[in-house]
Parts: C-alpha cells; sequence; structure tokens
C-alpha cells in the first residue's frame, strides 16, 4: 500500500470538502517561513533517527511497531478536521464510527449487549473497569494476579480500593487453588484476570476463575489490553488457541482491550467493555455544558476522560473495513505471529545455545543464554550483555529483558543456581507477522551471542 498516495487522497477529501464552506483568510499570526519549517522538519526527521527500528523484524522487543498504513491515513483525514468524541456534537460521524467499532468488538469478545467507548489507553480502560467494580461491590476487595499488568495495583490505589494478590503458576498463569482459598475468605468482590499477561503473554484459566468468582458473588474484569484480539483464534485449528478461556470472555463483566496493541492502531486508542449497559449508571454527572444532539447516553455520558481523539475512532473504523475481526482478517495477522513464537521456541529447544523459560501461550518469547554454571547471577549478566550487544553490533538485533524472581525461576528450572533475588531473562514480542520469516535469523543472531557470553567474549554493560 502506497501511504503517499493515500495520505495525498486524504489530505484532497478534506480539502475538497472545506472548500465548501466559502473562503476566508487563514490569519497572517499562523504563517510560517517555509525555509524555516524545513530546516525544522530536517531537525526532527533526525532526531527521529534515535529510535530503534520498531518497523522491522530485526527489532524483537518491547510491544511497540508502527500502525497500520491504513490505520495512519484513516487517522489523517479525521484528524485535519479534529472531531472530539467526548460528545456526540464534538463530532457526530466519528462518534457514530466509535459505536460501530466497539460493536465490532462486542461481537469478537461474545458480548450480545454492551456499553462500551474507546479510551485513551489500556490504563484508563482498566481504570473505568475498576471504577465500575468499586461502585458494583463497594467495600470488597480486589483480586489481581501477581503477573498482571502493575496498573490494577495502581488504580486501586487511586480509587482507594484494597487489592489482593493471587500467586502465580509455574505458566505465568493466575493460580485457580490460590484464588479458591482468597474469595473462601470474603474479601474479595472483583477478580481480574489477565488474557495475555504483558510479561509472558499468559492466558489465565478465565473457564475455571469465571464460576469460582461466581460461586462467591464476585464480579470479573478481564484485562484483554494486550492479549484479546487473540480472541479471532480461539479454537482455530492448528495455527489456532485452546478455545475455553477465550469462551469465557463472553460471560465476563467488563474487558479492557487495547486497538493500540495488537489492532493496528497508533497509541491513543484503547477500549472498554461491559456486559450490562445499566452500569452506565455510575457514570452520570452534570456538565455545566448542553449536549443538545441526542437524548439518550453519548460518549461523553459513559466515560471518564473529556476530550479524545475522534481520529482514533476513525483510524479503528477505517483498519476494521480493510481487516476486519475475523480469522482472515487481522486473524491472519495475529496467527503468523503465533506461528513464529511457536516456531523460534521449538529451535531453541532443539539448539543448545538458549534455554526456553517457558512455552509461549502467545507471541511472546522468553529464553535465557545456556551457562556451563547456570547461576542467576550469571544468567543475569550474560542476558544484559547480550540485549546491549545485540544492540549495538553490526547487523543488530533488538530485544528485551524481563526480570524474573527466584521463585518464578526454580519453578521453571530447579537446577538454576539461586544466589540472587532475580535474574533479567532475554524476552521477545513477535508483533509482526514479518517475524515468521526472520526467525531462523533471530535465532542464529541471539543463539550466537549467548555462544559469546558463554565464553565471556561480550562487553559487560555498565549496571
Ligand atoms: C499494555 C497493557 C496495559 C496498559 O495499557 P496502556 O495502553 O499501555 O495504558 C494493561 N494491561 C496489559 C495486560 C497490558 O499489556
Amino acid at each position: 500500500m502506497n501511504i503517499r498516495e493515500w495520505a495525498a487522497y486524504a489530505v484532497d477529501a478534506v480539502a475538497a470538502w472545506q472548500a465548501n464552506w466559502g473562503d476566508y483568510q487563514p490569519h497572517p499570526s499562523l504563517a510560517v517561513d517555509p525555509d524555516a519549517l524545513a530546516r525544522g522538519l530536517a531537525e526532527l526527521s533526525e532526531r527521529l533517527t534515535g529510535n530503534y527500528p520498531f518497523f522491522h523484524p530485526r527489532y524483537a522487543g518491547q510491544m511497540i511497531k508502527p500502525p497500520h498504513p491504513v490505520a495512519v491515513v484513516g487517522y489523517l483525514a479525521a484528524m485535519l478536521i479534529n472531531p472530539n468524541n467526548h460528545a456526540l456534537d464534538g463530532g457526530p460521524p466519528t462518534a457514530v464510527m466509535e459505536r460501530e467499532a466497539v460493536d465490532a468488538l462486542a461481537r469478537m469478545l461474545g458480548f450480545e449487549v454492551h456499553l462500551g467507548h474507546l479510551t485513551s489507553s489500556g490504563t484508563i480502560a482498566n481504570l473505568e473497569a475498576l471504577f465500575v467494580a468499586r461502585e458494583t461491590h463497594p467495600g470488597r476487595a480486589i483480586a489481581i494476579g501477581a503477573d498482571s499488568h502493575y496498573t490494577h495495583a495502581r488504580m486501586s490505589h487511586l480509587l482507594g480500593v484494597p487489592t489482593r494478590s493471587v500467586p502465580a503458576d509455574a505458566r505465568g498463569r493466575m493460580d485457580l487453588d490460590a484464588l479458591a482459598e482468597l474469595l473462601a475468605g470474603g474479601e474479595v468482590g472483583t477478580v481480574v484476570a489477565t488474557l495475555g499477561t504483558t510479561s509472558l503473554g499468559a492466558i489465565d484459566p478465565l473457564d475455571a476463575i469465571l464460576p469460582l468468582a461466581r460461586s462467591h458473588g464476585a464480579r470479573v474484569h478481564v484485562d484483554a489490553a494486550y492479549g484479546g484480539f487473540y480472541a479471532l483464534l480461539a479454537g482455530a485449528g492448528p495455527d489456532g488457541l485452546d478455545p475455553a478461556p477465550w469462551r469465557a470472555l463472553a460471560e465476563c463483566d467488563s474487558v479492557a482491550i487495547d486497538p493500540h496493541k495488537h489492532g493496528l492502531q497508533p497509541y491513543g486508542c484503547g477500549a472498554v467493555l461491559f456486559r450490562d449497559p445499566a452500569v452506565g449508571r455510575f457514570y452520570r454527572h452534570d456538565s455545566p455544558y448542553t449536549y443538545f444532539t441526542s437524548g439518550e447516553l453519548h460518549l461523553g455520558e459513559i466515560s471518564l476522560e473529556c476530550s479524545r481523539a475522534g481520529a482514533a475512532a476513525a483510524a479503528l473504523w477505517l483498519t476494521q473495513r480493510l481487516l476486519p475481526l475475523t480469522v482472515d482478517g487481522l486473524g491472519a495477522v495475529l496467527a503468523a505471529n503465533l506461528r513464529a513464537a511457536r516456531a523460534w521456541a521449538r529451535r531453541i529447544e532443539t539448539t543448545g545455545a538458549l534455554t526456553l523459560y517457558q512455552p509461549p501461550q502467545l507471541d511472546i518469547v522468553t529464553c535465557y543464554p545456556t551457562l556451563d554454571r547456570p547461576a542467576m547471577t550469571a544468567i543475569d549478566a550474560a542476558s544484559a550483555a547480550i540485549l546491549h550487544a545485540g544492540m549495538s553490533e553490526a547487523d543488530p538485533v533488538f530485544l528485551s529483558t524481563l526480570r524474573a524472581t527466584r521463585a518464578a525461576l526454580r519453578q521453571r528450572h530447579p537446577s538454576v543456581i539461586d544466589d540472587a533475588a532475580s535474574a533479567r531473562i532475554l524476552r521477545s514480542a513477535l508483533m509482526k507477522p514479518e517475524s515468521e520469516t526472520w526467525v531462523t535469523w533471530l535465532h542464529d543472531r541471539v543463539a550466537g551471542l549467548a555462544a559469546q557470553a558463554r565464553a565471556g567474549a561480550l562487553p559487560r554493560p555498565r549496571p
């Protein structure tokens, strides 16, 4: 797709609409000198080269990649108008697009009815879900998995709701026995399950968590900020995922999902959906402004945020037109990620230089260099040395590290020598379908660095 051509289309289309409203003179105070602009833009472009190459398959580190070009041109077209989706009269067309795009998310999750909207981020989506949980279960605690995103503890603190941490099992999933014991204590009003943890891409056993929580009258919120779109691949053949946890989504009370993670969108696009539309009552507020276009609840009345980019809704809406939420649409992108992660994990297991930390449940691969004496301090130092050498050598590879606790590491690898409280290991989020054709390169490159680390041939990075 030629982004230059379609960006020009978007600019022209908006200019054509603007031309209908009659000529006017832009104010001279807004004029800029083209030479100064050229210099400023040259400096900006130069500064931006300081980024890691998130777009390239050699970048296999954090959860970052550019948006799909379709999202970029959709965003651009709407941004030139700059509608504000906090209220219907801030931009009626993008407000309708937001409804349609969120309806599509709800269908994907299996919600028959819902109340939902886009947010600036997964953090805000989770905040809204926890806010509603506080209102429906006042005075009761929120149970969060030990491997859940740190936002839950932070936002619960903000909301003044106590949290209880549920230990993780040997695959980074919420431990069911520990949850059962906690629920039996009667303090917990809400359980937060995660489908796709940020660290490992672990899938909590939602199909077991849900009935357990219900039997204690607890609410269930699902943080699917990272993994939610993988619902498309639940039960989808050999490339697919065990459908059981994903099918349980339809019965949960709320879900947070980030189109800016796996929905091909630029940052500024999260979403929260509630299964019971009646929770809209908790948002009621008296705005000093008059909303004059609609009698029904509109977006500004069902979200905690005020201004939000209508352009984010336009970008998501257009992306869903071209890459629909189906197995063959966005699902084909995600299936390639899964195949890449599985193929790399197999390679790690069948060759010696790296040790697989745990089998990937989604698209995140975790491993550490195989050492003659696998002490935690040595694993930590070698992983850090590989991360740094990978970025700085010719033919670079970009990874990230994950801090594994002593207990987590020894749970999976009892032979590891326990001489520190934690150790960094290597972690790669394979979010781009192109990674699939780079698995051999990625593996050989990282295994080569691991062999060097084992031989003590890599420079020690400064701590
Ligand atoms: C990224 C992430 C979040 C936070 O979302 P932001 O969009 O970064 O605010 C919350 N939970 C999980 C599981 C995530 O991966």
